[in-house]
């Protein structure tokens, strides 16, 4: 159904949005529901593939997007196994995360952007854009063919490597993790729980993690930042290591993916005639890696500010920064403090992460945990616990100073 070679419809556009992942297939369905001519551009031939995602959800992300028929696995807690192998068990006792097929999901977005008129060009790889007479202009590859096309704003959510930030000289983010990850069958897992694995010796600065999606099959990868040697160097650690190894003795790969999650939302996201949104901005949080519930928030921002800028016709950077404002406002000081609680994590040693094990493995902590847990504002969770137990303030002493 997606499939195809870039022909252009027409040549002017009120919106070009480059990159048709979730983020700009969401932003595209804004705009084009108002009427607008809308461009979406995607260089694969294909929407949503490579798929390069754990696919890790809230159910929350299903207020912004009609894709609940995209679910593959409920899950209702973790297990955090220490670098020695001490178990956090958490259990919400009821849904608080969904793993999706994400190609189909993307393919979702996609559809309902079509069905209000947006126009789709699949293969269509952007290389240029310039302002020009109050515009920009664009130009695509597309089979080595050259087109242009015009628009009154162009949107970049055109993921981690976003030229049009570059073209536009906007900030990019403040770190790259590196991503390894393989779909897998045959494996040791109670479909219920999502085991991370954390240790310097198993993913330097982030962690590693089997995620369910049926009977026997997972998702089992990593991400690391500055680590010596590749996420793929620590993935194949994962199949050797004491801890992780127990529920990987039979597993086979389906298939891998190799990828980047940016973190450090960027400081600005707008210019004259320009917005970028979603990975492109690094709205992802820092603590999970997670960017679709993020980008979805900020990708309706997105599209509700570029309908009052076409409105009122008024495409100055002025009018767009509320584009920024109100992602800030809904949840960009979340985004804030996870980039702090993921600065604390990162320079934990296995020593620490150890006695911080001991110390949550109690059964009060553990219900605060569950209870007020929330993996799109882990930052409350944060909060609730160095209330309970000073014992982990001196862990985030130094990062606290800078919260205030
Ligand atoms: C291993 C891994 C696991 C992850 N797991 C999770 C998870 O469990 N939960 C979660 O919430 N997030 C997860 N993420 C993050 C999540 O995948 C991203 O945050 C999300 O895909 C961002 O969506 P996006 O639309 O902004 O960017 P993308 O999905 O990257 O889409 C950008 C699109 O732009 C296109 N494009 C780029 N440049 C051009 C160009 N010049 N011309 C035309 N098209 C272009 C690309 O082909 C791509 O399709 C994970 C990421 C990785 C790497």
């Amino acid at each position: 159904m997606f499939m195809g070679v870039l022909k252009l419809i027409k040549g002017n556009y009120d919106a070009i949005i480059v990159g048709a992942g979730p983020i700009g297939s969401m932003v595209a369905d804004r705009i084009s529901k108002k009427n607008y001519d809308v461009l979406l551009v995607e260089e694969h031939y294909e929407i949503g593939k490579p798929v390069q995602c754990a696919g890790l959800i809230t159910p929350r992300a299903f207020d912004l997007v009609d894709c609940r028929k995209h679910i593959l696995n409920d899950v209702r807690g973790a297990q955090i196994f220490s670098p020695k192998g001490h178990t956090l068990s958490i259990d919400g006792g009821k849904e608080k995360a969904v793993v999706i097929d994400r190609a189909s999901f993307d393919k979702e977005i996609v559809k309902s952007a079509i069905k209000n008129g947006a126009e789709l060009s699949l293969g269509a790889r952007a290389v240029k854009a310039e302002r020009k007479n109050e515009k920009i202009k664009l130009t695509l590859y597309s089979n080595g063919r050259k087109m242009e096309a015009a628009s009154k704003i162009l949107i970049g959510a055109d993921g981690i490597q976003s030229n049009v930030a570059r073209w536009f000289a906007l900030p990019r983010p403040k770190k790259i993790l590196s991503c390894f990850q393989a779909e897998m069958v045959n494996i040791d897992i109670d479909l219920n729980f999502v085991k991370i694995f954390i240790g310097n010796e198993v993913a330097p600065q982030f962690f590693a993690w089997i995620i369910p999606t049926d009977a026997g099959k997972a998702r089992v990868g990593l991400c690391t930042y500055g680590a010596n040697g590749s996420s793929y160097f620590y993935f194949k650690r994962l199949f050797k290591n004491d801890i992780s190894k127990q529920f990987l003795k039979e597993a086979q790969s389906i298939n891998y993916t190799a990828g980047a999650i940016p973190i450090g939302r960027v400081s600005r996201t707008y210019d004259d005639n320009i917005m970028i949104v979603g990975d492109a901005a690094a709205q992802v949080k820092a603590t999970s890696g997670g960017g679709i519930y993020p980008g979805l928030v900020c990708a309706k921002h997105c599209g509700e500010v570029a309908v009052t800028s076409l409105e009122s016709n008024d495409f100055s950077k002025n009018l767009l920064s509320n584009y920024q404002k109100r992602c800030m406002k809904e949840i960009g000081k979340e985004l804030k403090n996870d980039m702090r609680i993921h600065e604390v994590f990162a320079g934990l040693s296995d020593r620490q992460f150890e006695e911080i094990i001991d110390i949550l493995d109690d059964e009060e902590l553990l219900k605060i945990i569950s209870e007020v847990g929330d993996m799109d504002y882990p930052s409350k969770v944060g909060w609730a616990l160095l209330r309970k137990e000073p014992r982990l303030l001196k862990f985030v002493g130094v990062a606290l100073k800078t919260f205030f």
